[in-house]
């Protein structure tokens, strides 16, 4: 075994520390096992409910009607996640689409949406028109308002009550930290906030991004009182095997708003050819509670790593996970840099290229990425990015495997070790 960690070329002083951190996490990934246990069973349970049968796995062309495998699909993603209803489609192109999608099919000219987790993820500022841009909610007459967290991360109940008015239509909560360093919420924190909606104003449509959260806890957002639950098929439930796509969850009514949005009032459902991609939706959506549990002990072995070099980790060691994501505060640039680097190196695809910062657009600093995935920009792989800014953190992900998260990890560490940035000793 040795040797082949050292054929990656990491050494034996890596190797040994690694193995010491991965000794002290047998319980933690003995309950992983057991929740991808609990969620691989939901999945097959409900794919037998249904009757996934050899035809499913056909595909269709041009308008798509009758395609029994992506019908069969929706209904196995509804009960999966509890709802009476699922749009899963691959022409939903990737999360922040079936977010927007979400959105504009089901707020008015003259309704208000609130977010209730403070600052929504990126890429939702613009859908929003929190920053203003072409084609966003609030060119539609749709306003905005959010109830920020409290200093800790957590929802402030009173700034929720003081931001729900007589116009407010729908409420969105984000359950991932995404690219930022509060907590992430877990389903019973949802269930508690959606109740308090719920008890100030009964009839407001709740929206969960559920991005990365998938099969890390027992219950989804709908359990929780959710009536609308939206993420990305190149995350978690598409298990790395779908090679793009969306999913909404929700009551009839507001999947049957989506649908007329995503194609046409009057087609709705009844169109979008699948075009070949049901067998992999299917057997990605299976692999899925495995895929995630691998991805769920890269994020604790990377935390209880660097948390042991004394470097700030979010969620640290040994709190409890709502989501995939592991943050790292490096402090240097030069540390941001050597960990995507490692990661890079440890890919199974375009290993051999160097990440480099760039000027992305839509960032105000330089972000650096490394990702060497079979399917392009899927965060279920293994993959790291990181603003070239103070605190200089690095976010982190995925990985199909245990195995190859752990390779990844060591790599980064090998990669620190070398540009002197950590001392193992
Ligand atoms: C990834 C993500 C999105 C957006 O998904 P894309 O597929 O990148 O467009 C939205 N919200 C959260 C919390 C995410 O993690």
């Amino acid at each position: 075994m040795m040797e082949q960690y050292q054929k990656a070329g990491i050494s034996p002083e890596v190797i040994a520390f690694g193995a010491g951190i991965e000794e002290k996490l047998c319980s933690r990934f003995q309950a992983i096992d057991e929740m991808a246990e609990y969620n691989q069973m939901k999945v097959i349970l409900a794919m037998q409910k249904n009757k996934v049968s050899a035809e499913c796995m056909q595909t269709s062309t041009g308008y798509g009607y009758n395609d029994i495998g992506r019908d069969t699909l929706e209904e196995v993603y509804a009960d999966i996640f509890c709802a009476q209803a699922a749009l899963v489609r691959p022409q939903i192109t990737c999360g922040t689409h079936a977010l927007a999608l979400a959105l504009m099919s089901n707020l008015r000219p003259g309704d208000e949406l609130l977010s209730a987790s403070g600052r929504p993820y990126d890429t939702l500022e613009e859908v929003i028109g929190i920053r203003p841009s072409r084609g966003s909610l609030a060119e539609y007459g749709i306003t905005y308002r959010q109830a920020d967290l409290t200093a800790d991360g957590r929802f402030d109940f009173e700034a929720i009550r003081d931001a729900i008015r007589p116009n407010t239509r729908m409420v969105t909560i984000q359950r991932s930290r995404g690219y930022l360093t509060r907590p992430s919420f877990g389903v019973d924190e949802i269930e508690e906030v959606i109740s308090f909606i719920r008890s100030i104003r009964s009839d407001v449509c709740i929206m969960v991004d559920n991005c990365y959260g998938e099969f890390v806890e027992e219950r989804e957002p709908v359990e929780a009182g959710a009536d609308l639950v939206v993420g990305s098929l190149i995350k978690n439930p598409g298990g790395g095997l779908a090679p793009a796509g969306g999913y909404l969850v929700g009551t009839e009514e507001c999947i049957e708003n989506a649908a007329v949005r995503l194609t046409s009032p009057g087609l709705g459902k009844e169109v979008g050819a699948s075009l070949g991609v049901n067998p992999s939706f299917y057997q990605g959506l299976f692999l899925s509670p495995v895929v995630v549990s691998g991805a769920l002990k890269g994020a604790i072995f990377a935390a209880n790593c660097y948390e042991s070099l004394g470097f700030n980790v979010f969620p640290n060691g040994s709190e409890p996970r709502h989501d995939i994501i592991q943050a790292v505060t490096l402090g240097s640039k030069e540390g941001v840099i050597a960990f995507c680097e490692g990661i890079q190196a440890a890919a199974p695809v375009d290993s051999h290229v160097h990440p480099i910062p760039w000027d992305m657009p839509g960032y105000d600093s330089q972000v650096i990425m490394a990702a060497g995935a079979f399917v392009q920009g899927s965060s279920i792989e293994l993959s790291a990015d990181g603003p070239i800014r103070e605190p200089y953190n690095v976010y982190f992900q995925g990985g199909l495997t245990w195995y190859h998260a752990k390779l990844g990890i060591l790599s980064s560490l090998q990669k620190m070790l070398e540009a002197g940035l950590i001392s193992l000793s």
